[in-house]
């Protein structure tokens, strides 16, 4: 096995607030799958590092990072546009009703965009590499200019260009099976033809659009509320043709757990073992077409018993390419 995993040191420390759901149980949660299962001992651990402020502009507009780091000072110092805890121990600023800073949050934030760079350095100057980024806060919501559902910084993005840029690149898939619909991922790489995005999604469902696409270098899947497992695998079956047929140099997964049966905030059924299925296939493309490398970045996963459940299955099925 040589899956790595990154770590970030503020990926704990990002928190609004015992009742919002993208909360630093959520990696305690994986970590504690990781241990149970016996992956943790044989996957390979590494720290993520900050990124460059210069390496945002890969995803974003300049003004908007400006604006994050505005907001984020605000967070730390001034009593303006604060809500304050009932408690009294930190102060937030909003960036969107559900989308805040706190004092750990810009920090977690930078991180979290360049765990997916380490990543990707790390799997480009080897082969049969996969890395999986277990930071918070998320970024598949946050478009060229906004931060919106519990995301600030378009990690997968910045990540694709990161690689684009700077190993000469020609393609790169992303993959993104988070129940609800990657909007700014879509949003910013509408009309890229150097990266594919295949994405599958609840819909309709939160944010409300992805069906029909903006782009032809994007492949959708809306799914019903209800739609289970087996569903799943039968309309995403195209994706494998059209990845071997796009010959991706590396494959960049969005991996959010909230489809999950068990999981609270959407209505999809699938189980630890889609996961498995849909990892193995995807590793099975990279054999095929990229050395075997990919990158997986956490997006969601709300039920936590299931998203540690899932994240195991999730490496399980990377590292374990079909024999058949
Ligand atoms: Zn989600």
């Amino acid at each position: 096995m040589t899956i790595r995993i990154y770590r970030a040191k503020h990926g704990t420390k990002h928190d609004l607030g015992k009742t919002h759901p993208e909360s630093p149980d959520r990696l305690f949660a994986i970590d504690d799958q990781l241990l149970a299962s016996g992956l943790d001992m044989i996957c390979e651990h590494a720290d993520a590092s900050a990124i460059a402020e210069p390496y945002l502009q890969l995803a974003h507009d300049p003004y908007y990072i400006k604006s994050v780091f505005e907001r984020a000072a605000q967070a730390n110092f001034s009593d303006e546009e604060k809500t304050v805890y009932s408690s009294g121990k930190q102060t937030v600023a909003w960036l969107d009703e559900d989308t805040g800073l706190m004092r750990h949050s810009l920090s977690a934030a930078l991180e979290s965009a360049g765990a997916g760079c380490n990543a990707v350095d790390w799997v480009m100057e080897g082969e049969d590499r996969q890395a999986f980024c277990a930071t918070r806060p998320p970024g598949h919501h946050a478009t060229y200019d906004s931060a919106m559902g519990f995301c600030f910084f378009n990690n997968i993005v910045i990540a694709a260009r990161y690689a684009l840029q700077n190993y000469d690149l020609k393609r790169v898939a992303i993959v993104d099976f988070d129940v609800h619909h990657g909007n700014g991922t879509e949003h910013i790489v509408a009309g890229d033809q150097r990266i594919m995005l295949l994405s599958s999604f609840q819909h309709p469902f939160y944010p409300h659009c992805g069906s029909p696409v903006s782009a032809s270098n994007i492949l959708a899947v809306p799914l019903e509320a209800g739609t289970t497992g087996e569903v799943f695998r039968e309309k995403v079956a195209h994706w494998f043709n059209a990845l071997n047929n796009f010959q991706p140099e590396l494959i960049l997964i969005s991996a959010g757990f909230d489809a999950h049966a068990e999981d609270p905030m959407a209505h999809l059924r699938l189980v630890e073992d889609d996961y498995f299925w849909i990892s193995q296939q995807l590793r099975e493309v990279a054999d095929k077409c990229c050395k075997g490398r990919i990158v997986s970045m956490l997006e969601g996963g709300y039920n936590l018993s299931a998203l540690g459940r899932s994240v195991v299955a999730h490496l399980k099925g990377m590292s374990q390419p079909k024999t058949t």
